[in-house]
């Protein structure tokens, strides 16, 4: 569902991505792991059309997302494509990013309103769905600052949902909360995957997650994917030696 061949990522002199490939099948969930600096985030950025690419060739569901010019260099699709394109990839960040001045509700049918032209009542009945999923259909009328950070990651998950996305990005959505509330975010996602066809990529520091989670951990290294494999296989038997120093640091 997602093919990146080659590409590289440069913030002027500063080359984050270094020819990077990497292949995802349709419903499969990937973990991203890795030293801070190494691209992970990067990667999510671009995907969900963030950030552009300096060179190389991404397809996302069949679709490419940029286009070579004549002269050797990249375009974006144009607007209309790329909007199409979005609406098939749902991120979740760090830092929530709600919208601190709409109810909990409101945050989620928003972008089913706007961009997919939902009508408010069919938008608040998928709305509390979603909000059921993840626990919270009594915090539907409360504000992002009532809630608490577990709470206000797991609205940010369902406003990612609404748009029924067909690839789901989280970028270490579970590092700005105190230890006691990242296992309701967890398990929330654990029902997600196991509930649901959905393809998943995961940047996480939580490698006892990563291991349960994920079909294949990506091993990123100054840009590049260092090693590839199974959970128990990476994690239990890394090949590469920097693969080794990594786990053995944070394990
Ligand atoms: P972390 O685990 O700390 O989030 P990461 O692997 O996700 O790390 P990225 O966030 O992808 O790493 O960042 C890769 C590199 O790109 C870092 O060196 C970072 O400083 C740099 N970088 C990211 N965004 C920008 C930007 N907008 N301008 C310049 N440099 C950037």
């Amino acid at each position: 569902i997602i093919r990146i061949d080659n590409i590289v990522k440069r913030y002027g002199p500063l080359t984050v991505l270094d020819g990077l490939s990497m292949e995802v099948m349709p419903g499969e969930k990937l973990a991203l792991i890795g030293p801070s600096g190494s691209g992970k985030t990067t990667i999510l950025r671009i995907l969900m059309t963030l950030e552009t690419i300096s060179e190389g060739f991404i397809q996302i569901d069949g679709e490419q997302l940029y286009h070579m010019k004549k002269a050797g260099s990249l375009v974006p699709a144009d607007e209309r494509h790329l909007h199409r394109m979005r609406e098939k990839i749902g991120m979740v960040f760090q830092h929530f990013n709600l919208f601190p001045h709409k109810c909990v509700l409101d945050n989620i049918t928003l972008a089913p309103m706007l961009t997919k032209g939902m009508d408010r009542a069919a938008a608040e009945k998928r709305g509390m769905e979603l909000l059921d999923m993840v626990g919270l259909a009594d915090k539907a009328k409360s504000m992002p600052a009532q809630l608490s950070g577990g709470q206000k990651q797991r609205v940010a998950i369902a406003r990612a949902l609404a748009l029924s996305p067909k690839i789901m990005l989280f970028d270490e959505v579970t590092s700005a909360l105190d230890p006691e509330l990242v296992e309701e975010v967890l398990s929330v996602m654990r029902k997600l995957a196991a509930e649901t066809d959905m393809t998943m990529l995961l940047v996480t520091h939580e490698m006892g997650f990563a291991h349960d989670f994920a079909d294949r951990v990506l091993f990123f290294d100054r840009g590049k994917i260092v090693e590839e494999g199974k959970p128990g296989d990476i994690f239990r038997h890394p090949k590469q030696e920097r693969t080794q120093i990594f786990l053995r640091k944070i394990i």
